[in-house]
């Protein structure tokens, strides 16, 4: 039996008019079978109906249509992972994540948090926002890490070589840099400019481009995330009427995020265009290399085979939010790494944005969980497609955790040792930028 809502009965403060109608279209959909229960992880550790999908949708359906809305009811919205498992799972395609962001905006105006949490997620959007304080918080962690117990070592991610290739192909796409990842590991979006490079394509960064918002919309912070959208387009803008192919995304996070767009931003006559051709342009850097598989092939014909036992950890984002399965692992064999069995792959390791820091015991749950399933064939590297993921996962074990795409990009052969980085304005002038002298990445010596 499908459920249905009075929209008429909703306050009117809780959601904008077509919000409210899509609330009502997905849940109509449900038809309560429980299927998602089975693949849900907060489910899966507690048993518990309302950390499950289905107990969630029923909370959202009753906070809609002006049942009460505590802290409890928030309390089980926030420890939904946003993984979207469960719409992968669901036969009659209810959209949860959709919905969750309609209840958890709802809840957010609705019910009233502790002043510890509200204090503890503005700090979390200024710090992770804030590019130069973060990066300047990781260089002082990096300095104190000789002196960290080797738990805390794992949560700081070593540092491997970034050097970019010198443009050179009138093929162009653009690249998202993203809020943490350029402190974090600007290593990965340079080993994406060296395969693409290899395959015939310059990847191009415009620095105007900020967060893409995810972070703000996952913290309920939606006219924020909508800002950062619309700032982002901006800036892109000038760039895609000179005729770049795509807007790559290197962080699946981001990708499912800016793939989303248009959607967000339909209600915004000055925006709503222009957010529908960048979503449509949006694409995960897997898709990108996967469609030059002849080229990639051929540049990788001198590769010797790499010897390495590799378990790839789909991201939810990846393989949940943008329906990309089954993609990255025929790159990375083409690449001569042994793809090694994992087992539950469909489950989240935890990490989910914010979760890992606001839900540190769930999280932490997840996150063994998962290390357990991809060690259990032995394999010697761990890749991934987010950054977020990958940090996570590090964090819980001695083996070393990679983006796909580093592991690719040192397979190709060396590149000219000083290689200035593609950075465009909106205008198209290129900016040299910092050179570094590429080494052959080795986990012995990368390290910090
Ligand atoms: S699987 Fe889909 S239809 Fe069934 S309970 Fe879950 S959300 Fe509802
Ligand atoms: S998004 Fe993930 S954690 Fe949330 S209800 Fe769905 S499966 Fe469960």
């Amino acid at each position: 039996m499908k459920t249905y809502i009075n929209v008429a009965t909703l306050p009117p403060s809780s959601a904008t008019p077509s919000a409210r109608a899509e609330a009502e279209a997905i849940i109509g959909k449900c038809v309560h079978c429980g299927f998602c229960l089975a693949t849900c992880p907060t489910y899966q550790l507690e048993q518990n109906e309302l950390d499950s999908p289905r107990g969630r949708i029923y909370l959202i359906k009753s906070m809609l249509e002006g049942g009460p809305t505590s802290t409890q009811t928030q309390h089980y919205l926030d420890r939904c992972l946003t993984c979207r498992a469960c719409e992968t799972t669901c036969p009659s395609g209810v959209e949860y994540g959709r919905l969750i962001d309609i209840g958890r905006h709802v809840s957010e105006h609705r019910a009233t948090r502790r002043p510890a949490q509200r204090v503890s997620r503005l700090f979390l959007r200024r710090l992770l926002l804030n590019r130069r304080l973060f990066t300047l918080l990781l260089t002082f962690a990096r300095l104190a890490r000789p002196f960290m117990p080797s738990a805390l070592q794992r949560k700081i991610p070593v540092r491997w070589p970034s050097a970019w290739p010198t443009p050179r192909h009138t093929r162009q796409m653009l690249v998202l840099d993203g809020c943490v990842q350029p402190a974090l590991a600007p290593s990965i979006n340079a080993a994406a400019a060296r395969v693409l490079d290899a395959v015939g394509i310059t990847l191009v960064r415009v620095p105007k481009v900020r967060c893409c918002g995810a972070l703000s919309q996952h913290l309920s912070a939606v006219d924020e995330a909508a800002a950062f959208a619309r700032h982002n387009i901006d800036a892109w803008w000038p760039l895609l009427e000179t005729g770049v192919e795509a807007i790559v995304m290197t962080a699946s996070g981001c990708g499912v995020h800016v793939s989303e767009y248009g959607h967000l931003l339909r209600d915004d006559p000055l925006y709503a265009a222009k957010a529908a051709r960048v979503s449509a342009l949006t694409r995960d850097l897997s898709q990108v290399v996967a469609a030059e598989m002849p080229a990639l092939r051929q540049a990788l014909a001198a590769a010797p085979s790499s010897g390495l036992r590799t378990a790839f950890h789909s991201p939810c984002t990846l393989q949940h939010g943008q329906r990309l399965r089954g993609v990255v692992e025929p790159l990375l064999s083409a690449a001569g790494f042994e793809l090694s069995a994992v087992a539950e792959p469909h489950l989240c390791c935890g990490s989910a944005g914010t979760y890992s820091i606001l839900q540190p015991r769930y999280s932490a749950r997840l996150r063994r969980r998962k290390i357990a399933a991809l060690t259990l064939a032995a394999p010697n590297v761990i890749a991934t497609a987010n950054i977020g993921c990958l940090t996570q996962l590090q964090s819980g074990t001695a083996l070393p955790v990679r983006h796909w795409i580093e592991l690719l990009a040192e397979r190709l052969p060396p590149i000219e040792p000083s290689s200035p980085s593609n950075i465009r304005t909106p205008r198209g002038d290129e900016q040299p930028a910092e050179r570094r002298v590429l080494k052959q990445p080795n986990a012995a010596t990368a390290r910090d």
